[in-house]
């Protein structure tokens, strides 16, 4: 059997199967859960930003991402 860590919340998946269980994003693990949250984060950030660009979008993710390896969870903006 196969276990990974989620570098978020260190939870560990069994078995992961990627893009589905586990996700790999910027260069961290991201559990089910992390990513749905990282997405959310995403989602309310973008909807204040425009023009859409994807550099800035590529940021955005890779420093939500380093606030959640840091703070063991992504934080998300509360409406
Ligand atoms: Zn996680």
């Amino acid at each position: 059997m196969k276990v990974q860590y989620c570098d978020i919340c260190k939870k560990e998946v069994e078995d992961p199967i990627p893009t589905r269980t586990f996700y790999y994003i910027a260069n961290v693990d991201l559990c089910e859960g992390c990513k749905d949250d990282l997405e959310l984060a995403m989602k309310h950030t973008i909807r204040g930003h425009n023009p859409f660009d994807t550099k800035w979008y590529d940021d955005l993710q890779t420093k939500l991402l380093k606030e959640g390896v840091q703070r063991g969870k992504i934080a998300v903006a509360k409406r």
